[in-house]
């Protein structure tokens, strides 16, 4: 690994994390409230490694194969690997046993498969529920962008938290529609925060503290909407590789 690699990487952490004390900073919030997801997803090791060099804290991951061949590869790390992708619910042992946390659950079958693997490696997995508030075909995620479809949602959640207690449920996460414009992105945001506030409501004993919003394009929309967990990735990493 290259000192020159690792002081890049190193630079662009410090001004994202610059941005996100800007932004947080502007409507009020405390940006210790904010913690920085820097997406390793398409990267080579040599770049992930150097990422943790760089103080990078933790690290996400949208594919379980990948992510566990480097999480394998780099061993005992101060950072934390979470999960951000969809995942078929017949890898869940891997997200189990390897991640810190769980951005995307997005079904009962993939946490009732969670919980098993949980329960015997004896460990409890903060979760977030994925939510699709646009309505597009290709994103993953619980169906939210109608209202008519909260009720749903409220319910499933009642159910991980009565009946799933190796899962912890902390709060909501999503991703909006790709837009050249980052302002696009913010009525997305503003309901995922609505949507939060109404399962906070319902549903009080889970926890409804975080939310994971904003990738390199929006992230600071994100934080003025009250993003506790941002998602970054080719803004720090660079660009991707291709999934080979
Ligand atoms: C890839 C990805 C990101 C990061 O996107 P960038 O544009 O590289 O910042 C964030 N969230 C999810 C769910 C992703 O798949």
């Amino acid at each position: 690994m290259t000192d020159a690699l690792v002081n890049q990487i190193r630079d662009r952490l410090e001004n994202t994390r610059e941005q996100i004390a800007r932004a947080a900073q502007a409507v009020g919030r405390n940006s210790t409230e904010v913690r920085l997801v820097v997406v390793s997803k398409m990267q080579p090791l040599t770049k992930v490694r150097a990422a943790i060099q760089a103080g990078a804290e933790i690290l996400g991951e949208n594919y379980a194969e990948e992510a566990v061949a480097k999480i394998d590869a780099i061993g005992d790390t101060q950072a934390e690997w979470h999960m951000i992708g969809h995942v078929q619910s017949r890898k869940a042992d891997l997200i189990a046993k390897k991640f810190d946390w769980m951005h995307s659950l997005d079904s009962l079958k993939l946490a009732n498969r969670l919980e098993r693997f949980c329960a015997e490696a004896g460990r409890t997995l903060p979760v977030l529920l994925e939510v699709n508030l646009s309505g597009e075909a290709s994103k993953f995620g619980y169906p939210a962008w109608d209202e008519v479809d909260w009720p749903f949602l409220r319910d499933e959640a009642l159910q991980i938290v009565s009946d799933l207690p190796h899962l912890r449920v902390r709060g909501l996460m999503t991703m909006p529609p790709f837009a050249d414009d980052a302002e696009a992105s913010r009525p997305f945001f503003v309901k995922a925060r609505r949507l939060r506030d109404y399962l906070a409501q319902q549903v009080p004993a889970a926890g409804w503290d975080m939310l994971s919003m904003g990738t390199s394009a929006d992230f600071t929309v994100a934080v003025a909407e009250g993003a506790t967990l941002v998602r970054v990735g080719t803004a720090i990493m660079g660009p991707r590789q291709a999934h080979g």
